[in-house]
């Protein structure tokens, strides 16, 4: 099926009216369109209205603010890559945007479509859980705030309710904390076979740094929110080393629920995650500016 069904257009004048279009039944909001436009053409999306919110500019912003940098739904891409601020303070979104899809996707996806999407493969809904990120869900009754981690209820499924809008992403900043992304994917371009994200706050010696906190995601392997829970509970404290970042790594393989696909069997999936959750680690830490 190559042609969408029946479907009325409305472009949002302004979030207030957004969100009245909103309330109407069997409505989605369109913004970079490059899967919700996909899955109507499959006839796998059959809204009766479509809510173009790409002239609502006040949602396109990257901005510190108040000790959280403040990423707006209809942030794309691109600008998340371009981000001075975004890279000084979290290198784990240059890392994933250079391997989301291609320049044209990077242009026009946004980073509120990339999360509402919840496709098991979407790269940042790790990058977000990782690094504890809060989504701000905006209804005509005011905002409502929810842990990234708790934002997706499974594949394709968000908490965002009828009558509701992805307003921005926050991300608080922490001291002397590090971070990083890495995939793998058949060809450049393409979708992961799988990829984890690693975010380390540490403390004490910075010769032989423990760590404070760790955050740890994974892609497209099956992982409840994207998080590798037990993996991190079992870096908290430990001294950020090679041993330390391994174990953590095979605890983070045994617990993901990676499905055989074209993609790849099981076992080798597994074998990413653990191969991919130690280079991120590594490099997290790397990253890490510890003051003696
Ligand atoms: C060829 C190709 C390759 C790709 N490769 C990758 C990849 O490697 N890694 C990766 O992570 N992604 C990849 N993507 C997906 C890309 O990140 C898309 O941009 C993303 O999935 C959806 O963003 P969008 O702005 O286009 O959303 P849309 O398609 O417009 O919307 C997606 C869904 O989110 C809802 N929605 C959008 N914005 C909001 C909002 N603010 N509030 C509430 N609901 C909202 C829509 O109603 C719809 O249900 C790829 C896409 C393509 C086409």
């Amino acid at each position: 099926m190559q042609v969408p069904s029946h479907v009325e257009y409305e472009r949002a004048a302004s979030v207030e009216h957004a969100l009245s279009l909103l309330s109407r039944p069997e409505t989605c909001v369109l913004a970079g369109g490059h899967s919700l436009i996909p899955m109507m053409k499959l006839r796998l999306a059959q809204p009766e209205l479509l809510v173009d919110i790409n002239g609502l500019t006040e949602l396109a912003f990257i901005a510190l603010d108040a000790g959280e940098l403040r990423i707006g739904a209809l942030a794309r891409h691109a600008d998340l890559l371009d981000s001075a601020v975004a890279g000084e303070h979290f290198p784990i979104f240059g890392d994933a945007e250079r391997v989301v899809a291609d320049p044209i996707v990077r242009l026009w996806g946004t980073i509120g479509g990339s999360l509402c999407q919840a496709d098991p493969s979407e790269d940042l809904s790790a990058v977000f859980a990782a690094l504890r990120a809060t989504a701000v869900i905006r209804r005509q009754s005011g905002d409502r705030k929810v842990p990234v981690r708790e934002f997706h209820l499974g594949p394709y499924e968000t908490v965002v309710g009828p009558g509701e809008l992805l307003a921005e992403i926050r991300v608080p900043v922490r001291p002397a904390t590090g971070s990083a992304y890495e995939k793998v994917s058949r060809r450049v371009g393409d979708w992961s076979i799988a990829a984890a994200g690693a975010v380390l706050q540490l403390q004490g010696d910075p010769g032989r740094p423990v760590i404070a906190a760790a955050g740890i995601g994974l892609t497209a392997v099956g992982a409840e929110h994207f998080v590798a829970a037990e993996a991190e509970e079992f870096l908290a404290g430990r001294a950020a080393d090679e041993e330390s970042f391994a174990a953590a790594a095979a605890i983070a393989a045994k617990h993901c629920h990676p499905a055989a696909d074209q993609r790849g069997p099981e076992d080798y999936k597994r074998h990413l995650v653990a191969e991919l959750t130690t280079r991120a680690l590594r490099r997290a830490a790397a990253r890490v500016r510890l003051e003696p």
